[in-house]
């Protein structure tokens, strides 16, 4: 390519809100086979609702939720915001915290009141050696729905399962329809549990699953989908995709994201959805045409 057709296609891309950092993405982009897609913040609102909570036997849903949502007030995660905004709706007195600890891709405790408190993914509860059996049938019919389940242990007993729900961005079916139209294959890599995960892919026409993938995994997950699928662009927003969007042949942030995922990225999509995707790929076919 030219550096003249390089530098009208940046710009044209730039009137798309796609910005480039690396001139040489756009020539690149155009051989792209396949693109991975984080789902909380990128495929999704990343702005969950605190849909379920359902105490276990013995256990009172208002003690419950006062106890989980104190843990979670301590916590960044987009989860636990869902958690907090559902308690503060209800008028819940949360009390303080001690001893927060949070554990990347599986959850958070602290003590409240004197109570060991754990709030996090079925995995985090297997780790804490209690079993999440009793709410098998709940946890399956929330995850069919593309909802995220979650469960709390108070002293080392299960006490709820919960689930929250991040609705879909409107634009993301429409993007995912149209990269297949450029013969694509779409992922979605997430740390969320597998039924959710699947259900939503299902709802998007999503083609491949990566699911309860770990905040490390994600660079392994875009090294094993390189292999079956040639070139790689990987879309992420938040800080645990920085090493993934480096790993990707095409880096391509979400504009709205976190300031580390931009600087990881050669792509930035300013306008927050994944149809700017489908412009840079389009434009890095349209310009490498002109070239030629
Ligand atoms: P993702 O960004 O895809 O949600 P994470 O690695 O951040 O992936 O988290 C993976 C899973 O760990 C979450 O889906 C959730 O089940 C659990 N988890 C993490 N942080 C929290 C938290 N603060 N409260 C409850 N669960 C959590
Ligand atoms: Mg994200």
């Amino acid at each position: 390519a030219t550096p003249t057709s390089i530098i009208i296609g940046t710009g044209r891309a730039a009137e798309l809100g796609v910005l480039f950092r690396q001139g040489e993405a756009l020539q690149s982009l155009k051989e792209v086979g396949v693109v991975a897609l984080d789902k909380t913040g990128t495929l999704t609102q990343g702005r969950p609702e605190l849909t379920d909570f359902v105490a276990a036997s013995g256990f009172s849903e208002a003690e419950t939720l006062r106890l989980v949502a104190a843990v979670e007030t301590r916590s960044e995660h987009p989860i636990a915001q869902a958690i907090a905004a559902a308690a503060e709706r209800r008028g819940l007195d949360l009390p303080s915290t001690d001893s927060f600890e949070a554990v990347p891709g599986f959850g958070v405790s602290a003590m409240v009141e004197g109570r060991k408190v754990d709030v996090g993914a079925d995995r985090f509860m297997t780790k804490l050696g209690l079993t999440v059996s009793t709410f098998a049938d709940s946890a399956a019919r929330l995850g069919a729905e593309g909802k995220s389940p979650l469960y709390a242990a108070i002293d080392g007993k299960l006490a709820a399962i919960v689930a929250v729900a991040d609705p879909i961005k409107p634009s993301t079916p429409e993007a995912v329809a149209a990269l297949h139209a450029l013969g694509l294959k779409v992922a979605l890599i997430t740390g969320d549990n597998r039924k959710t995960a699947e259900a939503i892919a299902k709802r998007i026409g999503i083609d491949e699953v990566a699911a309860e993938v770990l905040p490390d995994g994600k660079v392994a997950v875009v090294k094993r989908l390189r292999q079956s699928h040639g070139k790689i662009a990987f879309v992420g927003d938040g800080i645990n995709d920085a090493p993934a969007l480096a790993e990707a042949d095409i880096g391509i942030a979400i504009g709205t994201g976190t300031d580390i995922a931009i600087e990881s990225a050669d792509v930035v999509l300013m306008s927050g959805d994944v149809r700017g995707v489908v412009n840079a790929i389009a434009l890095s076919k349209a310009t490498i045409r002109n070239i030629q």
